[in-house]
């Protein structure tokens, strides 16, 4: 009788803290710009999700090495949108973790061949080793991804709309309160922002984000380890100021210059300049 006492009273406390349930995520960030994307690894005791899947081949032997070291399984990768900076190092994560299943949003390969084929070199040119450094092929197999995936039993989100590519979403881990944001959530970091021409749309999705009141977000791209939730807040005051200076002045020259003076402390202010130059007319 004691001894089931014991068993109850231990079963509640590793309830009430989540000990069994909870996973741990891990902010993972590239060691080159000129970009810094990050990537989130998601664990439970056996098993590991990965969440985007780096741009050079360096960094993604790099997360593949980290991976490795952990000794657990890779269930699943997602990548949250399809750019180059986030899928085009799946291939290599594939060759040492071939039993993963690798998953996309809705659309994701016939877009990652539209941004092989346009975007490879013009990124190319800034990442450290050049081309050289970057994956040839795009990968052509990913699988549409659910709105849930699973991992040590417990269900992670993914909550879709639009970031800096129209086809967006971001991964919920409810135990961990963190929110791996992709391309949805930067920090200190200026947005590309010349897939599409629905800021507000973009704002929405933070917002709804917001609600989920995360304590943790790994964001798309940031040049230190801060995953904060006060990034989400940061995130949306850049967001309404770019909506606020388009609609003054639709010119990257005007953008570039009001963002900068609001945000003189961000990374990648070349981003102005490239978004307004790879728009095209009549975007969603
Ligand atoms: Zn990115």
């Amino acid at each position: 009788m004691k001894t089931l006492k014991l068993a109850l009273i231990s079963a509640a406390l590793f309830a009430s803290t989540g000990a069994f349930a909870q996973l741990k995520v891990t902010d993972w960030a590239a060691k080159t710009g000129p970009l810094f994307p990050h990537s989130g690894i998601v664990e439970s005791e056996t098993e590991i999700g990965l969440v985007d899947a780096q741009q050079s081949k360096a960094e993604a032997l790099r997360l593949v090495a980290d991976l490795l070291e952990k000794g657990k399984t890779l269930k699943w990768v997602y990548v949250t949108h399809p750019h180059l900076d986030h899928f085009a190092g799946a291939d290599i994560v594939k060759q040492y973790f071939p039993e993963a299943k690798f998953y996309a949003p809705k659309g994701a390969n016939a877009e990652m061949a539209y941004q092989v084929k346009t975007r490879r070199l013009p990124l190319g040119q800034g990442t450290l080793g050049g081309a050289n450094n970057l994956p040839e092929l795009a990968p052509t197999d990913f699988i549409e991804a659910p709105k849930k995936l699973e991992l040590g039993g417990e269900a992670v989100e993914i909550l879709y709309g639009i970031g800096d590519h129209p086809d967006s979403s971001v991964v919920w881990v409810p135990s961990a309160k963190t929110v791996i944001a992709g391309d949805v959530i930067f920090n200190k970091t200026h947005a590309f922002f010349g897939d599409h021409n629905n800021v507000p749309a973009w704002i929405e999705l933070v917002e709804r984000i917001q609600k989920l009141k995360p304590e943790v977000v790994v964001a798309g791209h940031s040049k230190t380890l801060n995953p904060s939730g006060a990034l989400v807040g940061q995130q949306l005051a850049w967001l309404k100021d770019l909506n606020a200076a388009m609609k003054v002045n639709d010119s990257w020259q005007y953008v570039k210059a009001e963002m900068v003076k609001k945000y003189p402390d961000y990374a990648n202010d070349f981003i102005f300049e490239f978004s307004y130059g790879v728009r095209k007319p009549k975007m969603k």
